[in-house]
Order: C-alpha cells, then sequence, then structure tokens
C-alpha cells in the first residue's frame, strides 16, 4: 500500500474516496508557551503527516476508522454533534474530526456527512501536534468534499475550536496554523494575536546544519495541571501589569514590570513570555540575514528561561539539552508544552551523528528508555494528496 493511495480507504469501506489530504505535524523552533499570551511563535511543518482519504455522503451520516487506532468503525449523525461527549468517551480519537465537522457547522457552514479513512506516521503524544495533523487534513477534506473553498488560516481556526471546545483541550492556535500553513523550506513566523504571519526562509542544508528532534518518549503526568496553572498565572500577570496580555509587555520595560509583580510565582512566569517573544524576534533577524548558525544559544537560553522560569521541563528534556551541548551542538531546547514529549537540537551536519549518538548514551546511563531522534526537514503545510 502507498501512503495517500486510498487502498485503506477501500479495504474498510469496499469503495475508492474522492480524495485524499495530508496534514502534517509540526515542531516549534522558538517560542513556547507564548500562544495563549498573543504572542510570538516559530515552528515548522514536518515531513510526517496524517492522511485522511475521504468519501462524502449525501445521507448525514459521518463514519470515523483510524488505522492507527484500535475499535473499528465511529458511526455517528452529523446532527447529533455536541460539544465534549458526543462520541461517548470524550477522550476518544473520533471526538478529532468529529470536532472538525462540529466546528465547520458551528461556524455556519453547510457540510454533511463523510466516510473517512485515517493513517497518520506523526507520532501520537510526543509533542509534534498528531492532534491537530488529524483536524486540519480533515477539514481540508471537508473544505474540498462541500466546495467551501475556505483559506488555510480559517481552517486552522475552526481545527482549534474544535480541540478547546469539541475535544476539551485548551491548546493554543499554533499547532493547527502551522500544519495548516506552513511550507516547505520555511519556518512560520506567527503572531498568534491577529494571526499575521511571514515564511522564513530556514534553509539547513545550505549552512551545512541540522536539526534533530529526539523525542524522549515521556509524558509525564503532572503536565495538563501545570499547564492550565501557567496559563492562569499569565493571565494574573497581565492583569496585574494592565495590560491585554502578557505580549504587550515590552522587552525593554521587563525589569520595570517585574517590580510591579508582588507574587514571587508571577515573577518568572511573565519574564518567561516576555524574554521568549523576545527570543523569537531574534531568531527571525538572524534567519532573516541567513545567520542560521547563530540560533544556536537562542534555543539554549529559551531551554533555560523554560526549566528555570516557567518550571515546565522534566530530567529527560534537560538531559538531552545537556548532552548534546556537551557533544558539539549549537543549540537545543524543549519544544511544545514540556514535562515529556520531545526536544530540538541544532547542529552541524558533521556533528549530527554524534550528537544523536550522545543523547542516546547519555540515556541509557541515566537508565532512560531509548529516545527517538530524527532529523527535521522543514516541510510544506496542509493540501490535498494527488492519487495515481
Ligand atoms: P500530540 O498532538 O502532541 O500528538 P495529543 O494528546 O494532543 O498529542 O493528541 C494525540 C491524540 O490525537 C491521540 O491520543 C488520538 O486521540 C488522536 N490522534 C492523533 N493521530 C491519530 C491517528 N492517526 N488516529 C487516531 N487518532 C489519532
Ligand atoms: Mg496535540
Amino acid at each position: 500500500m502507498t501512503a495517500g493511495s486510498g487502498d485503506g480507504f477501500r479495504a474498510v469501506y469496499g469503495a475508492a474516496p474522492d480524495g485524499v489530504w495530508a496534514a502534517p505535524g509540526r515542531v516549534n523552533l522558538i517560542g513556547e508557551h507564548t500562544d495563549y499570551n498573543d504572542g510570538f511563535v516559530m515552528p515548522l511543518a514536518l515531513p510526517h503527516t496524517c492522511r485522511v482519504s475521504a468519501a462524502r455522503r449525501d445521507d448525514g451520516v459521518l463514519r470515523l476508522h483510524s488505522a492507527d487506532a484500535a475499535g473499528g468503525v465511529t458511526e455517528l449523525r452529523v446532527d447529533d454533534l455536541t460539544p465534549l461527549g458526543v462520541v461517548g468517551d470524550r477522550g476518544g480519537w473520533a471526538a478529532y474530526p468529529a470536532g472538525v465537522v462540529w466546528a465547520l457547522r458551528a461556524a455556519g457552514h453547510r457540510v454533511g456527512g463523510a466516510d473517512l479513512h485515517v493513517e497518520s506516521s506523526v507520532p501520537t503524544g510526543a509533542g509534534l501536534s498528531s492532534s491537530a495533523a488529524l483536524e486540519v487534513a480533515t477539514a481540508f477534506a471537508f473544505s474540498d468534499l462541500y466546495g467551501l473553498g475556505l483559506p488555510a488560516p480559517r481552517l486552522a481556526q475552526l481545527c482549534r475550536r474544535a480541540e478547546n471546545d469539541f475535544v476539551g483541550v485548551p491548546c493554543g492556535v499554533m499547532d493547527q496554523m502551522a500544519s495548516a500553513c506552513c511550507t516547505a523550506g520555511h519556518a512560520l513566523h506567527l503572531d498568534t494575536r491577529d494571526l499575521t504571519r511571514r515564511q522564513v526562509p530556514l534553509d539547513l542544508s545550505v549552512g551545512g546544519l541540522r536539526l534533530l528532534v529526539v523525542d524522549t518518549g515521556v509524558k509525564h503526568a503532572l503536565g495538563d495541571g501545570a499547564y492550565a496553572e501557567r496559563r492562569a498565572g499569565c493571565e494574573a500577570g497581565a492583569a496585574a501589569l494592565g495590560v491585554r496580555a502578557l505580549r504587550d509587555v515590552p522587552y525593554g520595560r521587563l525589569g520595570a514590570a517585574l517590580e510591579r509583580i508582588s507574587d514571587p510565582w508571577l515573577r518568572p512566569l511573565v519574564r518567561h513570555v516576555v524574554t521568549e517573544n523576545q527570543r523569537v524576534q531574534q531568531a527571525v533577524r538572524l534567519l532573516d540575514v541567513g545567520e542560521t548558525a547563530a540560533i544556536g544559544p537562542v534555543l539554549t537560553a529559551g531551554h533555560a528561561s523554560l526549566r528555570d522560569d516557567f518550571a515546565v521541563s522534566c530530567p529527560e528534556l534537560d538531559l538531552v539539552v545537556e548532552a548534546s551541548g556537551a557533544a558539539g551542538a549549537l543549540g537545543a531546547r524543549m519544544t511544545g508544552g514540556g514535562f515529556g514529549g520531545s526536544a530540538v537540537v541544532l547542529a552541524r551536519a558533521a556533528a549530527a551523528e554524534s550528537v544523536g549518538k550522545a543523547v542516546n548514551d547519555a540515556f541509557a546511563v541515566a537508565g532512560y528508555r531509548a529516545p527517538r531522534v530524527f532529523e527535521a526537514v522543514p516541510s510544506a503545510g496542509a493540501g490535498r494528496v494527488t492519487t495515481a
């Protein structure tokens, strides 16, 4: 079976799909925990994609099947979709595509049923946004099947709504925007306040560089509660400073802002968000002038801030940064929400292999499960796959 051929769909539904759509996972180069503070992020799309083969149905029935999940076909009626729980188990995977259909309909778009088959090469739960890839591929499929012609950023916003309000995960908009809007050879500089964006050249091979993703394979349980606490902390910090969001605190006035915050728990949260926004802008300036290697120390500074100020790292992520740095990497940081998941490492091509090995060895010495290391090649965003 070739990827995107529709063979998986045929095996489940006994007919050919109307088309196949693909949406990538993403890795965030820099700009962590800034997206719910109206700040800046800079993700890139991975070559790993979620592919949705789909056929329109005009009877209002939605059938969902994933090659990557147990449980066979989930059958629903689009008229019955209501937030949080229509799939029965709110945590079930079918809530993601069903939520997209709900969000499209809630926004007034006339979409009905479909048969969907999902197959993904995006690792799930590794902080690489397999959930956004699934939503975005579904949204692109429905936009085409029902002739909606919605632009990619609009589909991304609806996917975020699906994840927030239907699935019940309070994520920002970065993941869906990255999956929908990234282009090959670029990172996406995104202002999460108004969704203005620019493709920033990230040609690693020209500079003799490699960007590695290290999936630690761990997911520490405290992640969800910690995320909610930090979100609330950032809102409290913004309120204490009388700004709409922490994005409105200029880097040049950080010292004065921190003096106005009496709560010792809020102060480092504010410092992380303000300095992280500054680091994104700094990385963009460096990439714009082709100084790609120089973003290494910016990445590492970002990790220190997430570890020490925002307190969302974990021993495994810290070890990736420490071991890769000791082995000659140019820079490294945890990526995604934290408490496990993945890290990114920037290295010279000649050193990449030994850096990967050093991380593996350090994990073995620490008694951690072997991490998965792969190269992140800045890839294309979502679209329809041409089938043979
Ligand atoms: P991440 O987005 O970082 O991979 P999440 O916890 O946000 O992690 O999303 C993972 C969830 O998305 C899975 O538990 C599953 O419910 C759903 N999912 C992602 N990809 C697939 C797939 N190919 N098939 C079925 N469900 C998927
Ligand atoms: Mg996700």
